[in-house]
């Protein structure tokens, strides 16, 4: 695989958080792959809406030197006018209308008011805070969803909303996900839009709302995934929200990465247990914690790549920007992702 040595323009553009209204994206003439990250935060968002954590409490009281975030989402685009979502959270729809370029522009064919952007939705696993935003996607928009064959039927076939997704033919367009071969992103036509993705199989473990004969029919390797999306000129992004251990093909994968938006929800793997009192630990939840002699901070990468921690649970300590594990953090390399965030590649 060739790739560039050097990221252009590559400095998060934090000013295009708020662009103006009605403005059409910008379009770079050696964009190759703009990648937005609308929400950052792990399930429930922080602060979380039952959680009174230190982190929680100190947030809404004004008092907490960090920012809030929403749950977990990333949109790409080859070109800053169709883009692919990673994942639709249940923050979706305030992170739509918090990004202009995903704004509905009027059209002169078809239907003239109903328009989107966004061509397709990713997904890698078919956990809730992963996959409710497609519910609120559900105004008869023709999008092009990929998916495991396992989660596609979770969603398709245990779940009675869903078929909201599939009441006109051509709304919804599925597409099977097999981890280890290499698939286009194509818009609802079907036209090919350059980015190349590839899955990585990570995870075993099916949601909860799963039920065991249900699990016993499926193949545990489509349960959950990671992904790497290369674009027409090469550059890479893997996307790793939820990895459960680091092993040596995964290493491969994250090295060759010009960004990589990797798992950060837990500092440490007792945390949940020291804060709530009971709970599972990081591990048994599927996350390598980020401390730790084995913990995903030690994580080397190469010089020119930039390593972005992202689905940060709200009680992770680092989201604490004077406190010791956010400095931490940013001396071991480290970023920690905020909502608004964009890169071009
Ligand atoms: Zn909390």
């Amino acid at each position: 695989m060739e790739r560039c040595p050097k990221l252009t323009a590559a400095e998060p553009l934090r000013g295009l958080s708020t662009p103006q209204p009605g403005l059409l994206p910008v379009l770079v003439h050696s964009l190759s792959m703009r990648v937005r990250i609308l929400g950052s935060a792990a399930g429930g968002g922080f602060p979380q809406w039952n959680c009174a954590c230190p982190n929680c409490r100190s947030l809404r009281a004004g008092a907490f030197a960090g920012k809030a975030r929403t749950q977990a989402q990333v949109a790409i685009s080859p070109d800053g006018r169709t883009w692919f979502l990673l994942g639709a959270s249940p923050d979706l729809r305030a992170q739509i209308e918090a990004t202009p370029e995903l704004h509905p522009h009027p059209s002169s064919s078809g239907d003239a008011m109903r328009h989107s952007p966004i061509a397709g939705v990713v997904l890698l696993n078919a956990d809730l805070d992963h996959t409710l935003g497609l519910l609120l996607l559900r105004e008869l928009q023709p999008l092009r969803v990929y998916a495991t064959e396992s989660v596609r039927r979770i969603l398709t076939e245990d779940n009675a909303m869903f078929t909201m997704l599939q009441r006109v033919s051509g709304q919804l367009t599925w597409t099977d996900i097999v981890p280890g071969t290499v698939f286009s992103l194509r818009d609802p036509s079907g036209e090919d839009s350059g980015l190349r993705c590839s899955a990585l199989s990570l995870g075993t473990r099916y949601p909860a709302y799963v039920s065991q004969s249900r699990q016993s029919e499926l193949k545990s390797g489509e349960a959950s995934l990671g992904l790497i999306v290369e674009s027409n000129s090469g550059k890479r992004l893997a996307y790793m929200p939820a990895v459960p251990q680091i092993n040596d093909t995964l290493l491969r994968e994250l090295d060759s990465a010009d960004i990589l938006l990797f798992d950060g929800t837990f500092w440490s793997d007792d945390e949940l247990i020291r804060i709530q009192g009971s709970a599972q630990t990081a591990n048994q939840m599927g996350h390598i914690p980020i401390s730790s002699e084995v913990g995903s901070l030690g994580l080397a990468g190469s010089a020119r790549q930039r390593k972005i921690y992202i689905h940060i649970n709200n009680t992770n300590p680092m989201l604490n920007e004077v406190g010791p594990e956010y400095a931490q953090v940013r001396e071991a390399g480290w970023e920690i992702a905020e909502d608004g965030w964009q890169f071009d590649l």
